[in-house]
């Protein structure tokens, strides 16, 4: 029998702008109505950064965060996560800092990227310390690390720093990030590889960066995974044509999953097949 496909929109992230799409949303309310209607639409998971609300540049402040998270929680139940690592890149945050809102604000879910890479031209730096003060925070406020694998090597990283010290009971929620310059390229044959590196009863997602969105996204229903669309890893609907907001992602990830003879979960459904830690 087959899994249930859960789709996770990311609405904003923090490398794309309105140059590159018009529609991409910067402030709490402007993040919080795309949410609802990628949430309509068969999202169940929403991924978020922060973005200062007037400029749309990336920002560290928590309040920000706050802001978005109380908007989006007033307006329907989808399952929270924030990022760890965005301000890694964009605005080279200490350790703590990158923590600081996941657990002040406790999310259901946050990123934690399971490795260190060149991110593009940048250093991203997630060292074993880092993976570790992560799980070991993340377990005591009872939000679900999201590992972000960006390339097979990431995969033994939780293994080796987090499964075997004993930091967090598996099973675990992974995000495969296929096609960022300096992680594992977006083919399918990597994809399998990644899956097949993976215990087999983990939960997974295929996140495909730029044009590679959809069809990572459909190889991933496939295999028994989840999908992420949205406006962080891609502005575009179709070859050439932007998308004119995450809910026409989402929908179209709905389309592909139905075509494909498998269903997309409920967020109720979501919610049992997610190893979350706080289920309150
Ligand atoms: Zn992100």
């Amino acid at each position: 029998m087959s899994q249930k496909v859960i789709i996770t929109v990311a609405p904003t992230g923090s490398i794309p702008d309105r140059k590159d799409n018009p529609n991409i949303p910067y402030t709490a309310r402007e993040v919080a109505a795309e949410t609802v209607r990628a949430y309509e639409a068969g999202a169940s998971v929403v991924h978020l950064h922060a973005r200062d609300p007037q400029t749309g540049k990336p920002s560290s402040d928590i309040e920000v965060f706050r802001s978005y998270l109380d908007e989006i929680r007033a307006a329907c139940p989808i399952v929270t996560q924030i990022t760890t690592g965005g301000g890694a890149t964009t605005l080279g945050l200490s350790v703590e800092d990158r923590l600081r809102p996941v657990l002040e604000l406790l999310p259901d879910s946050a990123s934690l990227n399971a490795g260190s890479m060149n991110f593009g031209r940048v250093l991203f730096p997630n060292t074993p310390d880092t993976i570790e003060l992560y799980a070991r925070r993340m377990k005591e406020a009872g939000v679900m690390p999201e590992f972000e694998a960006y390339d097979l090597s990431m995969i033994n990283n939780v293994e080796y720093w987090v499964r075997r010290q004993g930091l967090l009971d598996p099973p675990y929620q992974f995000s495969f990030v296929m096609g960022v310059i300096g992680g594992i390229p977006a083919t399918p044959k990597n994809l399998l590889a990644m899956r097949e590196a993976l215990d087999p009863t983990y939960r997974w997602q295929a996140i495909g960066i730029g044009r590679h969105q959809f069809t990572m996204g459909a190889m991933g229903a496939l295999l028994g995974g989840g999908l992420r669309v949205g406006f962080e890893d891609n502005v575009y609907l179709s070859k050439g044509v932007l998308a004119k907001s995450n809910a026409e992602l989402v929908e179209k990830a709905v389309r592909i999953v139905r075509e494909l003879g498998l269903e997309v979960a409920t967020l109720e459904e979501a919610r049992e097949m997610l190893p979350l830690l706080n289920r309150g």
